[in-house]
């Protein structure tokens, strides 16, 4: 069986984990903190905060911004349920909308969508693919949306507009011209989940790049002290000497990312961009090399001469098909001992969205880019063999399929 995603594992970081399991500190300490600086000069952004997902990446910052009971949220409703689970957590209203031909949140959508209670928009670079960030930038700067903002904390005053919150999970090392994953907008998550490119089992990262007069590094700190039960000193801190004495200046959350899982993110950030996005562009360029030559195979776009993804997964579609005849193709590949999956299925098709009284039927986009899709193993340790042999148990699935109807 080829598998759908194992992490890619080797000796260095092996070698890393130990060092820390050995050195005395394996919690949150001087590893967390290197990672963190890494990740910043990495992004180009102002500042970075490792935790122990992206959900409380995304959930701290809707907190620190004063999210709450009647305000609007919009969020794609082709995600991942994490985007939309912290909206539900702080209490706030979801509003979901449709995507483009690209699987990306579509910027005319958002722009219907636009209340006086909007805080907070959460695109998603959906297989690392960056969402279009100058649009997006520019319609929350525009006159007459900044006019009906109305701001009800602190923070959401000094902005004075709606805040534009990257869900970049999948797109650590995307660029879209010019500028990675991490400064293309106010603030960006990344994830360091097991299946993601870069990972430290569970983990996660917020990215500060809020503009004047916000001080990134502040936020920061005060971000730290919100995942860290509103302690004003973390575990290392209150070790040294007349240090013990703390205070609570909040009642924060438990979040943070240990040294151990530091330990992996280090080694790989320090060869991403030569290792890891090598091999996943080469394994794009295969499966596009093969699959192009079939009329029923809609190819998703990794790379323009101004934007590239980070080529986190291959979302395949079939041009024409049912989402039960698709389903029947993902039957058939599975029998030839391959895994392959959905990303996504649009969240208001799941029981507790459809609770919320969302319907599917009003994201016809997102429906038909889910109904046609099949998402295709890319991992560090896929070889061109098994490429193929994804290649072609796509093939004969389809082929199989399609005689039936
Ligand atoms: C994986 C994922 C998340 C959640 O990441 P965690 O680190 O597991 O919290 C959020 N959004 C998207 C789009 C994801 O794919």
């Amino acid at each position: 069986m080829i598998p759908f995603s194992p992490p890619r594992m080797d000796q260095r970081i092996v070698d890393e984990v130990v060092d820390t399991l050995y050195s005395g500190w394996i919690t949150t300490g001087p590893k967390t903190k290197r990672f963190e600086k890494l990740l910043t000069q990495y992004g180009g952004h102002k500042s970075t905060l490792c935790l122990n997902s992206a959900t409380a990446g995304l959930e701290l910052v809707l907190h620190w911004f004063g999210v709450g009971p009647g305000d609007e949220v919009i969020v794609p409703a082709y995600t991942y349920n994490a985007t939309a689970n912290v909206v539900v957590h702080c209490g706030a209203t979801l509003v979901f909308v449709d995507s483009c031909e690209d699987f990306n949140i579509s910027v005319r959508a958002i722009e219907n969508a636009i209340s006086s209670k909007t805080k907070v928009i959460i695109p998603v670079d959906i297989a690392g693919w960056p969402c279009d960030y100058d649009a997006i930038n520019a319609l929350v700067l525009r006159d007459d949306i900044r006019s009906q903002f109305k701001a009800t904390t602190k923070e959401q005053e000094q902005l004075g507009r709606i805040l534009v919150l990257s869900d970049a999970a999948h797109s650590i090392g995307g660029r879209y011209k010019g500028k990675m994953a991490g400064n293309l907008t106010d603030i960006t998550v990344y994830s360091f989940h097991a299946v993601k490119n870069l990972t430290t089992a569970e983990g996660g990262a917020i990215c500060f790049n809020l503009p004047e007069p916000f001080d990134n590094l502040q936020i920061y700190q005060r971000l730290n002290i919100k995942s860290l039960h509103g302690q004003t000193k973390d575990a290392l801190a209150k070790n040294q000497i007349g240090n013990w004495r703390y205070d609570i200046v909040e009642a924060g959350y438990k979040c943070n990312m240990t040294d151990i899982q530091a330990s992996m993110g280090l080694v790989e950030i320090q060869r991403y961009d030569e290792d890891m996005l090598v091999k996943r562009k080469h394994i794009l360029d295969r499966y596009k090399a093969a699959l192009s030559q079939y009329k029923w195979a809609q190819l998703p776009t990794y790379e323009t001469p101004e934007s590239q993804s980070s080529y986190h997964i291959f979302l395949l579609r079939i041009t024409g098909v049912t989402e039960s005849q698709r389903d029947q193709v993902i039957q058939e590949i599975f029998r030839q001992e391959v895994a392959v999956n959905v990303h996504f299925v649009p969240l208001p098709m799941m029981t507790f969205y459809k609770s919320l009284g969302y319907r599917v039927e009003d994201y016809p986009v997102a429906y038909d880019n889910y109904s046609r899709e099949i998402t295709l193993p890319v991992y560090y340790d896929l070889t061109d063999d098994m490429v193929d042999e994804v290649v072609r148990a796509v093939v004969n699935a389809v082929n199989m399929v399609m005689k039936q109807f």
